[in-house]
């Protein structure tokens, strides 16, 4: 076997093994779907190597050569149809259908074409190129794209492009006179090594966004109170440290709540109906919750929600708001009344959170001490 036949094999075995990859990794994944697709993308294109070495050493080239550039094709379409539906651009499933069946029609009607004339070569090559490059603008333009999306979506433009290098490459070069003669050629030894580089490039970072997303769903998990639904301490106070360092100088406030008598509750309704409070109180707190703004239940019956960008007039409202819904929780026994204290303090440049927390704390404190039931604003701002 020489060396272009080899590197098909390595090709396949590459392709096959990133199929099997995604497929279990589509197993823990969010992105179910996209997972699926890509593993089938990967399993059809690593086809294309075994009609490769048919082409080269069985019957039938015409054949096995048309199997080879479809499997290819349908492959990077299918990765293609991941990667879309990972980042929200799907694209008409007839024009999908259409641009397969004619690509597949153009490469039955090039293959008596001389090869290795630039019509021939950019002919071949310009399906695959425009499959990598829609993929690519369905990456670039993603709103919440992070390094490794960015990254992606570079690595799928340089991967479109480099068909049409290859099609220079083979003009320059030479593909062979026959079909049969590719793999006996030094460009096919270039041409797969390039495939086989970019192929395993675009294998891991694809398989490295999935999982930075499982692990991302998992923590997010594991960070979110399952009784109230709200943020956990340490995710309230992860988002809150974000949200300041993009806004350092903003203007923000911080509501401390507590339910009030919450021991009392326990005592005659069971912890049961206890439990029932916070749930109930929780989905109000999200119900009246504004955007950007975020909520977490910091202790047992205790609750921050942090504003950002707000003024304190409005925080006060929010507190106002949240207490008479307090009072109107669905769900519960008729004689018994939930009622909750609030204290709000507010934060201004530069943001000093551990201070604005100490200060509602103040507030709430002196809520408690003034009959429960209330809201009470913290003097100076923190
Ligand atoms: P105050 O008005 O001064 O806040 O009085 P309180 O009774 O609400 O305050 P205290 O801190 O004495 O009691 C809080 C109680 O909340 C004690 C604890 O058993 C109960 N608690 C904490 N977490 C949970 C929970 O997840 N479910 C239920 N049912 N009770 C909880
Ligand atoms: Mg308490
Ligand atoms: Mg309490």
């Amino acid at each position: 076997m020489n060396g272009a036949a080899s590197l098909l094999v390595v090709n396949f075995i590459i392709a096959a093994s990133f199929g099997v990859v995604f497929v279990v990794v589509a197993g823990h994944s969010r992105s179910r779907r996209p997972a699926y697709w890509i593993g089938a993308g990967y399993n059809v294109a690593s086809l294309s190597a075994i009609c490769e070495l048919l082409v080269a050493y069985g019957f039938m080239p015409k054949l096995w050569a048309l199997g080879a550039f479809s499997s290819v094709l349908i492959g990077m379409v299918l990765l293609g149809m991941g990667i879309g539906d990972l980042y929200r651009k799907r694209l008409a499933g007839w024009i999908i259908c259409a641009f397969v069946g004619a690509s597949v029609c153009l490469s039955y009607l090039i293959f008596d074409l001389h090869r290795g004339t630039p019509l021939q070569a950019f002919l071949y090559q310009t399906p695959f190129a425009i499959v990598l490059l829609v993929s690519a603008a369905s990456v670039l333009p993603f709103r919440k794209r992070s390094s490794i999306d960015r990254f992606l979506g570079i690595l799928l433009l340089i991967t479109g492009l480099h068909f049409f290098a290859k099609a220079g490459l083979a003009v320059i070069a030479g593909a062979g006179t026959s079909a049969r003669d590719y793999v006996h050629t030094d460009y096919a030894i270039i041409s797969q090594s390039m495939t086989a580089v970019l192929v395993v490039a675009v294998g891991l970072t694809l398989l490295a966004a999935l999982i930075l997303e499982i692990m991302s769903d998992q923590r997010d998990e594991s960070d979110t109170d399952t009784l109230s639904g709200l943020f956990n301490r340490r995710r309230f106070e992860r988002t809150v440290q974000s949200i300041l360092e993009r806004s350092p100088d903003g203007k923000h406030a911080i509501i401390l709540c507590d339910l009030d008598h919450f021991k009392t509750i326990n005592d005659t309704f069971g912890h049961h109906t206890g439990d029932l409070v916070i749930r109930e109180f929780g989905r109000q707190l999200l119900h009246h919750l504004p955007p950007h703004a975020v909520a977490g239940r910091i202790g047992g019956e205790e609750f921050a929600i942090f504003v950002p960008d707000t003024e304190t007039d409005m925080a006060v409202g929010l507190a106002q708001t949240l207490r008479s819904a307090t009072m109107t929780l669905p769900g519960l026994p008729a004689t018994l009344q939930v009622t909750a204290s609030f204290g709000v303090a507010s934060l201004t440049s530069p943001a000093n959170i551990a201070e604005a927390h100490r200060k509602a704390d103040m507030a709430l404190y002196e809520a408690k001490n003034a009959g429960r039931n209330r809201v009470k604003i913290a003097f100076g701002r923190a």
